[in-house]
């Protein structure tokens, strides 16, 4: 134990020696799972160039400081409410600044634009875009074309956002029907700032879109989301390399799980695997001259995760519902009754979600130390 601290000390460490680092204390951390290696990405984000607050700039070096792989600004193409102080025609504009800005970084910047209307249409964002001008038009379904021209992947925002629908539920109308059909429509956000709608889960699953987490973000990530003792919502994005493209295949393959702190929320076959990655076992053995296993855990990534034994044996001083802290440590005593040389720890994971209401259960296969 002392040693994994150790050399997690001094991995930090290394990272703010880095050239021209600005890795923060809030620097956001996950494990890749097998085969893929996990983008941490923000694919929602507003600046001055529509209804944000702060210049481009600021989104790429509050990226930084969390460690993030990937962000897009996804300006609103139709509202841009400081016009007046910044009347630049260019649509791209927003783009092309964090693009100077992270040049000496190493931070992925996708292209993307907020398609903007009322409802039933809403919002909706077009990332891996080409040029974001075209994608301006009188027309919503000419803005949906052009984005698929473009090869853009295109998710609904929102969808449950209570200034669209009173009753805080998506509505899936027609036009979204039409646009998943015609494959111009390909992702969904599930958590959209603070807001997290298993309704949208619902229908991601029944409609195969990919799920989204975002932050939104108009002000500032360390007031709204820092300042309170949490994380910006991102989603994680398994791709097969760390480069837009790969990132781009994975985000049209499916391959994401939606964080909040404390939530996950994906589909089964990558939500399991990861929350399995981001528990490692310590240590396992029996207290002595007991049959009291004690099994300290770690998880290594930056959201605590909650857990309930779904095991045939109970624990000693250990209530059955337990949190793990983001990076922290855990330690179990349960209560085998006779002595193992190996068992399966299976623990259901309560905070995240594979479907509204449904968790799944992860095992893991420990072995009893003599
Ligand atoms: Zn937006």
């Amino acid at each position: 134990m002392k040693n994994f601290v150790l050399a997690f000390a001094l991995l930090i460490g290394c990272q703010s020696f880095a050239q021209h680092s600005h890795i923060s204390e809030h620097a956001l951390t996950y494990p890749n799972i097998d085969g893929y290696v996990s983008l941490k990405a923000d694919l929602h984000i507003h600046t001055v160039f529509s209804d944000g607050n702060v210049w481009p700039t600021i989104r790429v070096q509050e990226a930084l400081r969390e460690n993030l792989d990937a962000i897009s600004l996804t300006e609103h193409l139709e509202y841009q409410p400081h016009l007046d102080d910044i009347p630049h025609p260019d649509r791209n504009r927003s783009y092309n600044l964090a693009m100077a800005e992270a040049k000496e970084h190493d931070l992925l910047i996708v292209h993307g634009s907020e398609i903007t209307r009322s409802a039933p249409m809403g919002h909706n964002n077009a990332v891996f875009i080409k040029d974001a001008n075209p994608l301006l038009t009188e027309k919503a379904e000419k803005s949906f074309s052009e984005a698929k021209k473009q090869h853009a992947f295109v998710f609904w925002n929102h969808p449950a956002w209570y200034a669209q629908n009173p009753k805080g539920n998506p509505i899936l109308s027609d036009f979204q029907k039409e646009r998943i059909k015609k494959g111009e429509l390909h992702g969904i956000e599930v958590i959209n700032s603070v807001d997290y709608s298993e309704e949208s889960l619902a229908l991601a699953l029944d409609q195969n879109l990919t799920i989204m987490g975002t932050s939104d973000i108009h002000g500032l990530i360390d007031w709204d989301y820092t300042e309170k003792g949490h994380d910006r919502p991102i989603t994680l994005v398994f791709a097969k390399e760390r480069n837009l493209e790969s990132m781009q295949e994975a985000l049209f393959a499916g391959r994401t799980v939606a964080v909040y702190n404390s939530l996950l929320v994906g589909k089964a076959e990558f939500l399991n695997p990861l929350v399995k990655a981001s528990i490692e076992v310590i240590s396992a053995k029996y207290i002595a001259d007991t049959q009291i296993l004690e099994v300290q855990l770690q998880n290594i990534s930056s959201s605590a995760l909650l857990f309930e034994n779904q095991m045939e044996y109970s624990f000693y001083s250990s209530s059955p519902v337990f949190e793990i802290p983001a990076l922290g440590t855990y330690t179990l005593r349960i209560k085998t009754l006779e002595e193992k040389k190996t068992i399966d720890l299976k623990l259901e994971a309560i905070g995240a979600f594979t479907a509204p209401k449904t968790s799944p259960v992860i095992s893991w296969q420990i072995s009893v130390e003599e």
